[in-house]
């Protein structure tokens, strides 16, 4: 199978970030991303999506949109729509609403950063999902890059240092949105993870500094979401969007932190009397196999909970019943070990 490397989640000059969408798509063949996709708020950008190219080297840049009820206090409930050709902003204020619109018009929604703390020294609200009644949703943002950011810079010294040296930043999903994760999967539902960057690049000025904080150069050599396709781009732009989506909403993808090392290569396949990839269901027992580009602690989770944990490049594990199976794997960087490779499950019945 051929892999896609997609940074989704950010925003441009049409919401509350600082780049346009040319900048976005030479900021991608700068860093080797495959796919863009754009979610400005509560707007759907029209006419933006385009190949970017240098030399041989090419990038798809997608609009999809993130939708939240600007009229709520607080402003809760940001959900990532993709594959959408229409504006859904209008539904804002009913997320079971929103959510099954897109699902009937063919698209697939996140439940976008899930748990974000408030930020009271910058004025920033707690925006975590809410509303947990809601179903038939593709997925949630397991990782998002500026979320994670609040958790970790809680004064404005601490945001200074970050601003500056943002490759301290990610340690890897929040506990509490893998718990919620691991929740969701022990219902039965088949819930795709993904990695945002939300990123911004917003321009900060505090007395004599001023700087660009967190460019979208830095969000794409970090968090990225790995989706396996049957072949690369094709160049036509219809086939290509849809490829795209139809590897996501199969969940046929990992989330990879490329700060600690290159996550390209990852693979996370399951061999029985059926084969399968991340994302698919098989049926009786499996050899599950996992292969790093280089070596990690791994963890196999199994509903849950960790069954293995090893130090190595490959991981191999015979199922001894069903359960939802998955994979993370953390590596020293910086001082600290660090989130790089979360896989979506295998699900064995
Ligand atoms: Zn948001
Ligand atoms: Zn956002």
């Amino acid at each position: 199978m051929n892999e896609l490397v997609i940074n989704l989640h950010m925003h441009t000059t049409y919401s509350d970030g600082s780049g346009t969408h040319a900048e976005l798509g030479r900021a991608a063949l700068k860093t080797g991303v495959d796919v863009l996709l754009v979610t400005d708020h509560n707007i759907l950008v029209q006419g933006v999506d385009a190949y970017y190219r240098d030399g041989k080297k090419r990038a798809l840049l997608l609009a999809c949109e993130e939708i939240h009820d600007q009229d709520r206090d607080p402003q809760k409930n940001h959900l990532l729509a993709f594959g959408i050709t229409q504006d859904f902003a209008n539904l804002a204020d009913d997320p079971q609403a929103l959510i099954s619109a897109i699902r009937k018009a063919g698209g697939l929604s996140f439940l976008a950063h899930p748990v974000d703390l408030d930020m009271p020294a910058f004025g920033e609200t707690d925006i975590s999902w809410e509303d947990w009644t809601v179903t038939g949703f593709t997925g949630l943002e397991l990782w998002n890059g500026f979320s994670e950011l609040k958790t970790v810079a809680r004064g404005k010294l601490d945001a200074i240092f970050y601003a500056f040296w943002p490759k301290y930043i990610p340690h890897g999903p929040l506990p509490k949105t893998l718990q919620i994760w691991d929740n969701l999967l022990s219902t039965g539902q088949r819930v795709v993870a993904v990695g945002g960057s939300d990123a911004h690049a917003k321009h900060m000025s505090m007395g004599f500094l001023h700087r660009t904080i967190f460019p979208y150069e830095y969000h794409f050599s970090a968090i990225n979401t790995h989706t396996l396709t049957p072949g690369p781009l094709t160049g036509n732009l219809l086939e290509d969007r849809k490829m795209v989506f139809e590897a996501l909403a199969a969940g046929h993808c990992f989330i990879g932190n490329d700060l600690p090392a290159p996550t390209r290569g990852f693979r996370f396949t399951a061999q029985g009397r059926e084969s399968g990839i991340m994302g698919d269901a098989i049926e009786g027992g499996a050899t599950l196999q996992a292969k790093f580009p280089s070596s990690a602690q791994i963890k196999l989770i199994k509903d849950g909970k960790c069954i293995k944990s090893i130090h190595a490049d490959t991981l191999l594990h015979v199922t001894d019943g069903p359960g939802v199976y998955r994979v993370e794997a953390y590596k020293q960087y910086l001082g600290k070990q660090r989130g790089w490779i979360f896989s979506n499950p295998i699900y064995v019945s």
